[in-house]
């Protein structure tokens, strides 16, 4: 009877260690978990997949800077992720000092640790618990699409807003909410289409680019509007220490470039935002590594990635073009299929040829 049972057990977990093995092989298959995964970039950023449009995150001492915030309903996923990179990063134990000598940092009796100081357990424990962890302080949205910002009203107001002083700002004075920051455009066009006022810029910019007024986390941020690419207020943000750039769907290497036209996009724009990140970035060797570029969407990039992605949009728009001038319709033009050698990288080209010739077939 024992026996009989222990074979059981054993037959039971030889089934359940299969099952698991099959359940992780699944798990990194299906790259669309429907989980954050966190990738750590270079110097102070980080790449965030899997809410959405991909999230960037300066992360150190500062607080937190998020370029784009998912959508609404990776909120609370992102919020713990970002807390978790956050407290890995800035909330270590403040270190037991091991000097006991009269020129220890703080001078002679001015320390828990100093030995003509005074301590106790309760004080010591004070001073050797983690920090606290520093805030989400600034947002940057890349443009208006409900995949980058649509996770502004709930990360906002878990971010917080310092100014000189820490005088309390952001929406209604509070102090309560983060900084967002996006082109003007996006701004406009959330209070025409009566997106949620908790999602709006509380800053935005209009010239063609814009500098953080001071380092954060060690680094100059900058702002470049590109006009007309995939919308009329889309943004590339600029890490100048650890140089990398936050493309948003300006560059988005999972598709064919995704061209609202209805909001002011336009191919001529996407190819010249394309270009502008490609004077931005500088390769370590052969066009490979060096200044690396979020997208969008997609995987992590290089300027190789980007020069290659720009070639392929040039020539689908050069094929579309001359076809546009013999006088093929739109129908033709599609039947003609002009992507054909790319489709089986980026997927359907149908919306990208029909912004494309819309916007070639309406110039003069
Ligand atoms: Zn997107």
């Amino acid at each position: 009877m024992r026996t009989t049972a222990l074979k059981l057990w054993i037959a039971l977990a030889i089934v359940l260690m299969f099952a698991a093995a099959a359940a992780q092989g699944q798990q990194n298959q299906n790259r669309a978990d429907n989980e954050l995964h966190i990738l750590p970039v270079q110097g102070n950023i980080y790449m965030l997949l899997g809410a959405g449009g991909n999230i960037t995150v300066s992360s150190g001492f500062d607080g937190t800077l998020l370029v784009d915030t998912g959508s609404a309903q990776m909120s609370d996923k992102v919020l713990a992720s970002v807390k978790q990179l956050a407290t890995m990063l800035t909330a270590s134990t403040y270190p037991a000092s091991p000097c006991v000598g009269v020129r220890c940092p703080g001078g002679f009796g001015s320390g828990a640790f100093n030995q003509w100081g005074w301590t106790s357990p309760a004080i010591n424990t004070i001073i050797s618990s983690p920090r606290p962890v520093k805030p989400i302080r600034y947002i940057i949205n890349t443009g208006i699409d409900p995949d980058h910002s649509g996770g502004n009203p709930k990360i906002a107001k878990a971010g917080v807003t310092f100014t000189g002083g820490n005088v309390a700002r952001g929406p209604g004075g509070s102090g309560e909410s983060a900084e967002v920051w996006a082109f003007e455009t996006v701004l406009n066009r959330m209070t025409e289409g009566k997106v949620t006022e908790a999602a709006w810029p509380t800053d935005t910019y209009y010239t063609n680019s814009y500098k953080f007024t001071a380092f954060f986390n060690g680094e100059g941020i900058q702002l470049f509007h590109v006009p007309a690419a995939h919308t009329d207020g889309d943004t590339i943000v600029y890490f100048r220490y650890s140089d990398v750039i936050s493309a948003g769907d300006v560059f988005s290497i999972a598709s064919y470039p995704v061209i609202d036209v209805a909001k002011g996009g336009t191919i001529q724009g996407t190819i010249d935002g394309l270009n502008k990140i490609l004077d931005i970035a500088i390769p370590q060797f052969r066009s490979q590594g060096g200044t690396y570029i979020i997208p969008g969407h997609g995987r992590l990039c290089d300027e190789g990635d980007v020069a290659n992605y720009r070639n392929m949009v040039v020539k689908i728009r050069d094929r579309i073009e001359d076809m546009i001038k013999s006088g093929m319709t739109l129908q033709q033009v599609k039947a003609a299929k002009p992507t054909m050698d790319y489709d089986g990288r980026y997927g359907s080209p149908d919306a990208f040829i029909e912004a494309v010739y819309k916007n070639l077939s309406q110039k003069p």
